[in-house]
């Protein structure tokens, strides 16, 4: 049988007003299982090797990726999705389709991006060849898509370690369709709520062992919890669970809302708990022992922030505390100017402050240059992204601040051991991101603090000013579903 996969992911941010342009993605034009297994291109490598084993024949498309900021420019949208269907129309005739999509893409004049694309597909396609598709779970999951695609799955967890766990169970599940073993059917539920959700602890560990037990047994195929992303504003946002059964609909429903009542009962004890700058500072001077890991949840790069405010490093600065290090901030010039400086040099250097009213002001230091790395990365859980230009810099204080050309979030301690930073004797270490970084920093940190600054995506979710979706969602009311009753 003839399988064609393809990928197409980014997070949009419907509140910054960047546009998201070509430059800003990075793109394979069908071979980056092969060209980058440990990067981009891991999941299409993954169901590659899945495939091959099953002796199928493999034609793969687009793999592009771009980290999240505004709406995607319409014709980049519509120059990828004319890609994927070019590359599905010649290597047609086809058993399946395997499609990796985040599920919050927006362009100019599109919010469901992935529903436009999966409804495209399957007219392509007809209505016989299996569609199976991979979704990030702060995706905005639609009506759309629903009725486009055989089997969707999110991941489970944030951070979201299960990519490859779930590739798998979209492959095989994809395939027993094509066999005609099974024939998913699909039912959702809308659970009214706008949050996040950490699966590192609990109840939401609990939550997500639910659902594992859940499936693969009286005909329950998948269940999904679709966290939503808060700071997408589409008709579509927020939490979903949707439930796949073995043709019964009506137990898939049951299911979905099963799962979706379980989750408003845990609603309050599942909120992430964030500290303000200086409840954390002093937590964290009043205990012994460190890193202390501060996650700077609002100023995320991951979630469509600027990546460069000074909120926390200011406070580390004016309070005097040393032992830190922090990063990393997208400031290129502030890295050209330390190109052209060299490592030793020392000098006054304005760091951050720069990208948008959400940056907060610049902050003037007098900083030594300790390194440069032109080809600096990072790895998480095996997988390996591009930095472009790290640097390290350090204040007279003791503050070790990683500078990054590329807008990344922190999410691997090699962000800053790479470069020389030793994490191990530091007593806070901050990291601009608002869950990733959890997987590889919570084994090292004396303790976690997730931070509330005045950032870009900030975790005010009563007060996200919203125009598209409704605003009878929790917890901006107290209970959404009165209005139904
Ligand atoms: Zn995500």
């Amino acid at each position: 049988m003839k399988i064609f996969f393809a990928e197409l992911i980014t997070e949009t941010n419907t509140f910054v007003s960047t546009p998201t342009g070509a430059d800003a993605y990075l793109v394979n034009h069908g071979d980056a299982s092969t060209a980058d297994p440990e990067g981009m291109g891991a999941l299409l490598a993954a169901w590659r090797r899945m495939a091959e084993a099953d002796g199928h024949e493999i034609v793969e498309g687009l793999c592009a990726y771009a980290q999240p900021a505004g709406a995607t420019v319409q014709v980049v949208y519509d120059g990828f999705a004319e890609e994927i269907l070019a590359g599905i129309r010649q290597a047609m005739p086809l058993g399946a389709v395997l499609l990796f999509l985040h599920g919050a893409m927006v362009a100019e004049s599109i919010d469901d991006c992935e529903g436009d694309l999966l409804q495209r597909v399957r007219t392509l396609v007809g209505p016989d060849v299996a569609i199976g598709v991979e979704l990030d779970l702060h995706c905005h999951f639609t009506e759309r898509m629903r009725a486009a695609a055989d089997v969707i799955v999110c991941f489970k967890e944030y951070p979201h370690i299960d990519g490859l766990d779930r590739a798998r169970e979209v492959y095989d599940l994809t395939m027993r369709t094509v066999r005609r073993e099974i024939r998913p059917t699909t039912a959702t539920h809308d659970c009214r709520m706008v949050g996040l959700w950490h699966t590192t602890r609990e109840p939401m560990i609990g939550f997500v062992e639910r659902m594992k037990a859940l499936e693969g047994r009286d005909g329950v195929l998948s269940v999904s919890f679709g966290h939503g992303f808060p700071w997408g504003d589409t008709a579509d946002s927020g939490g979903k669970v949707w439930a796949i059964t073995d043709g019964d609909a009506d137990q898939a429903a049951r299911l979905a809302a099963t799962l979706g009542r379980e989750l408003w009962a845990i609603r309050d004890a599942a909120r992430p708990v964030n500290n303000t700058i200086d409840e954390a500072i002093d937590q964290a001077l009043s205990r012994p022992g460190g890193p202390h890991v501060f996650a700077d949840v609002a100023d995320n790069p991951g979630g469509g922030a600027p990546s460069d405010s000074t909120f926390i490093l200011r406070a580390l600065v004016e309070r005097g505390i040393g032992d830190v290090a922090i990063g990393a901030f997208w400031d290129i010039g502030a890295i050209q100017i330390c190109r052209e400086a060299g490592v030793g040099a020392r000098f006054d250097l304005r760091v951050g402050g720069k990208v948008s009213k959400a940056s907060g002001d610049p902050l003037d230091l007098t900083v030594t240059v300790r390194a440069i790395d032109e080809a600096h990365w990072q790895s998480s859980q095996g997988m390996r992204g591009p930095m472009g230009t790290g640097v390290w810099i350090a204040t007279d204080d003791g503050i070790d601040i990683l500078l990054a050309s590329a807008r990344d979030q922190v999410i691997g301690t090699d962000a800053f051991t790479n470069l020389g930073i030793d994490l191990a004797t530091k007593k806070i270490v901050v990291v601009k991101s608002t869950q990733h970084f959890h997987a590889e920093y919570a084994p090292i940190a004396a303790a976690v603090h997730y931070v509330s600054t005045p950032g870009a995506i900030t975790p005010d979710f009563a007060h996200i000013p919203y125009r598209k979706r409704s605003l009878e969602y929790w917890p901006r009311v107290a209970d959404p579903f009165a209005s139904l009753a």
